[in-house]
């Protein structure tokens, strides 16, 4: 037994400190230890890692993490209610858990925490994405996280593990899928949360990749992409065509159809065409 399994419930939690969930904050609680020990569980092995928490709560997660063995977990919420809770974990690790009350888009993790990083949340679903994009298009690759263990609503992981050819496949997936390996790792129905969203949520696993998967220049990469699928039922060559007068000569240089549209071309080609327009 560990100080960690004398704490209270999470339900016992939530009521001590009047919990009550907030819309405006993305507040979809998990309450079953279980459930959160298996979340923690598919951020790999934790125990030479320090972890970033985004959105603890009531540190559901946040015990789940600890309790695989986290060498230093720093948690970041917004909401001032969960911190007496969260500092109850805190006591029960000491110099393990270092909670901050404030905005996860306004923290630099590496003021704080000591490579190697694993991320692990349960998103908020208003800011999910946008963390995303920003951990995954850094100035520098590799990026500070070697790991992210994010829970979205369902839509949202499809997107980020999507291959060509469906509706699901976008700019989302070829950031994802470019620099790193990424998949759906566990499905959770609403009510596994408290309140029970409407929508399925889903765990993705995501790992840097030392190097992209095809060469390309980020930003070129970026914009090629932006723009390819701002017009996604546009073939590539109107959609594309701010690019450049020349855009039919470079995609077939890429080796792709200006015919073609942005949802069959895969990350090979548009990193080929990105590679294709840098050269200009
Ligand atoms: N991790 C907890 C769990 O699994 O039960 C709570 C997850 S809940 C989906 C999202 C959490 O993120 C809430 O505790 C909310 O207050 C917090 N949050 C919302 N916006 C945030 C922000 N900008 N920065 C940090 N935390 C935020």
């Amino acid at each position: 037994m560990s100080a960690l399994d004398d704490l209270p419930p999470l339900s016992r939690v939530i009521a001590t400190h009047g919990l009550s969930a907030r819309k405006a904050l993305g507040q979809n609680f998990l309450l079953d230890l279980n459930l959160t020990s298996k979340i923690a569980r598919q951020a790999g092995d934790l125990t030479q890692c320090d972890v970033l928490e985004v959105g603890p709560g009531p540190g559901g997660l946040t015990r789940g993490l600890l309790g695989m063995g986290a060498r230093r977990v720093l948690a970041v919420e917004k909401d001032a209610r969960c911190l007496p809770a969260l500092e109850e974990i805190a006591a029960a690790c000491p110099g393990r858990l270092t909670v901050i009350e404030g905005d996860a888009l306004a923290i630099d993790p590496l003021a704080h925490l000591v490579p190697p990083i694993r991320v692990a949340a349960n998103l908020p679903y208003n800011i999910g994405t946008e963390l995303l994009v920003r951990w995954l298009t850094p100035d520098q690759w590799p990026p500070f996280w070697q790991s992210l263990t994010l829970m979205f609503q369902r839509e949202v992981a499809e997107r980020i593990v999507a291959q060509p050819g469906g509706k699901a496949y976008g700019r989302l997936a070829i950031l994802a899928q470019w620099r790193a390996d990424a998949r759906i790792v566990m499905s959770l129905p609403p009510e596994a949360f408290t309140p029970a969203p409407k929508v399925s949520s889903a765990v993705v696993h995501l790992v840097a990749r030392p190097e992209p998967r095809f060469p390309a220049d980020p930003k070129v990469l970026s914009r090629v992409v932006a723009l390819a699928f701002n017009q996604r039922r546009k073939m590539l060559r109107a959609a594309l065509r701010g690019l450049g007068p020349d855009i039919e000569d470079r995609l077939r240089a890429a080796g792709l159809s200006p015919t073609d549209r942005a949802e069959r071309v895969p990350l090979e080609g548009f990193c080929a065409l990105a590679r294709q327009i840098a050269q200009n």
